[in-house]
């Protein structure tokens, strides 16, 4: 239904200039608007609640990338924005801030239909995404460039200044909130955006664009292909006029990408996956770990770049504690993502979830015990939906596959430690780096540990928190560079360098 609304909105907004498939939410480039040409290129989006189709999306192809790159050129070259005063561009992002909280149901809702994720989780990462514009339009006010003292007779200073085009490339797990934390600092620091989002969910990506334009930035600024990664996204990549890229998925699709650009000379911003320590110590506040590490793996149905993964319990508490975190796993309310009391939905699709039981397959084959889930919920009311149950395996090595790949979904591995040493050394026996936590009442230790752990976020008594100004990424093939706060903005704008010469004499030789 909202589908059909917002497509009307659309057909009433802009003129369409090959509207053959009324089926298919178009895209636009600039100021037209693309349909898919026959009808036969779209991307259709499925419900993974129901496996019922919540969108229809005209499919972008590689001449579109051609298309949009020109315009955003274009648009960066000779238009406003990029002259505009930090403070100038600020008022078009709190703008676009204000339009996504003002659309926030609608756009929740369509988040839910495309990924299947819990309402309330929708509404949050709505959320996120108006903070983002809020945030990077309050830095623009504030920001300010670097002047250094002379050592000579010149002045001299650092400035940002914009990249120019600038691709953008986004994972399924988060729609919107993903995007926001790419397009507003992007847009913050005066350069270009291409947008390719997830095949998988391409749906609010398209509403974003229409919100930025609606808000009065100017066209061709923010483009949104809905396109594949392998021939959208790699043409994104590879593109002359594409100037930077910043991507968030796995890591094989960051190597390939990062290849393209490295032989391309151009920077790059890498968000890839992770297979994160949480470390329980036998001093810990019993209830609080067991929620956190719940929590940690269960959230998002562990679809979560950051879900705390690889249980470690030091061995004393070993036994008590995976005893109770079997109980509770077994409670955890599985349920329609539009359910209030629902505390895990489906996975994104019927592929990943074949993947995640894949892997649940594995870790048996490799010696493992599953204690609880490990299998498709028998409930016939999920029976057409992605679900699976919430999964505790035991008895593997850390050296297993499932203790060292991304699963991606909610199964945790539990692992026992000795010692501070014992732990410090399975923690980061890992080629990830994305993210750690632990419970203990010991600060000094608590410190001593996160300090040794390679990982880009560690959490104390704590896990999965995020704010808006705190740096976010990646340690080893976790990522390369960071979003959110300052380092949001400088991950989009390179340092130009000034002098200004203040010689009382001509120079010398
Ligand atoms: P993915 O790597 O399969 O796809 C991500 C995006 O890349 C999609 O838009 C896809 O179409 C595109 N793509 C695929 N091949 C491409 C190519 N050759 N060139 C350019 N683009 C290409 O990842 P996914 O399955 O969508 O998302 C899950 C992964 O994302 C997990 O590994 C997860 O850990 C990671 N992730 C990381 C973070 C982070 O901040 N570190 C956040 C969310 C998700």
């Amino acid at each position: 239904m909202i589908n059909i609304y917002l497509y009307i909105l659309n057909l009433h907004r802009e003129e369409v200039d090959t509207m053959d498939t009324p089926a298919s939410k178009p895209f636009r480039v600039g100021n037209a608007w693309r349909n898919s040409p026959g009808g036969g290129n779209v991307i259709t989006s499925i419900n993974p609640a129901d496996g019922s189709v919540a969108g229809i999306v005209a499919r972008a192809l590689p001449k579109d990338v051609d298309d949009a790159v020109a315009v955003a050129e274009e648009a960066y070259r000779w238009g406003p924005w990029r002259k505009l005063r930090p403070d100038q561009r600020a008022t078009t992002l709190y703008e676009i801030g204000r339009r996504i909280t003002a659309e926030r149901d609608a756009l929740a809702r369509l988040q839910m239909l495309d990924s299947g994720k819990p309402l309330k989780e929708c509404q949050n990462m709505v959320d996120n995404a108006a903070y983002f514009f809020r945030y990077y339009a309050a830095l623009c006010e504030t920001w300010q460039n670097e002047v250094t003292s002379p050592r000579g007779e010149y002045f001299s200073m650092s400035l940002a200044e914009p990249y120019g085009v600038i691709a953008a490339i986004t994972p399924w797990n988060s729609p919107i909130m993903a995007e926001a934390q790419k397009v507003a600092p992007a847009l913050a620091a005066g350069n270009a955006v291409l947008l390719k989002p997830s095949e998988e969910t391409p749906q609010l990506a398209i509403e974003l664009a229409r919100i930025c334009s609606e808000a009065g930035l100017p066209e061709g600024l923010m483009t949104t292909l809905p396109g594949l990664g392998e021939d959208v996204g790699a043409a994104m990549v590879s593109h002359p006029g594409v100037r930077m890229v910043s991507f968030t998925g796995g890591t094989q699709t960051g190597r390939a990408i990062a290849t393209v650009a490295g032989q391309r000379l151009i920077p790059v911003g890498l968000e890839l996956g992770g297979k994160s320590p949480h470390i329980v110590f036998d001093d810990a506040d019993f209830e609080k770990a067991l929620a956190g590490v719940m929590s940690g793996i269960y959230g998002s149905a562990g679809q979560s770049c950051v879900a705390g993964t690889r249980l470690f319990v030091q061995k004393t508490l070993y036994k008590r504690f995976v005893k109770e975190l079997v109980e509770r796993t077994r409670n955890v309310r599985i349920g329609m993502p539009d359910d209030p009391k629902t505390q895990m939905g489906p996975l994104v699709s019927r592929a990943h979830r074949d993947k995640v039981a894949g892997y649940v397959d594995l870790a048996r084959k490799e010696g493992g015990s599953v204690l609880v889930g490990g299998a498709i919920p028998d409930d016939p009311a999920f029976a057409r939906g992605c679900f699976y149950l919430p999964t505790v395996i035991e008895g593997l090595p850390n050296s297993a596959r499932a203790c060292q790949e991304e699963i991606f979904g909610p199964v945790l591995v539990c692992l026992p430690f000795e010692d501070e040493a014992d732990v410090i050394a399975q923690g980061n026996d890992t080629v990830y780096g994305l993210a750690a936590g632990m419970w203990t009442g010991d600060y000094a230790l608590a410190w001593r540990v996160a300090r040794e752990l390679e990982a880009g976020s560690v959490w104390i008594n704590t896990y999965k928190q995020s704010h808006i100004a705190t740096a976010f990424g990646g340690f080893k093939a976790s990522g390369i560079n960071r979003e959110k706060g300052y380092h949001g903005l400088r991950l989009y704008s390179q340092v130009k360098s000034v002098f200004f010469g203040m010689h009382d004499r001509p120079l010398g030789l």
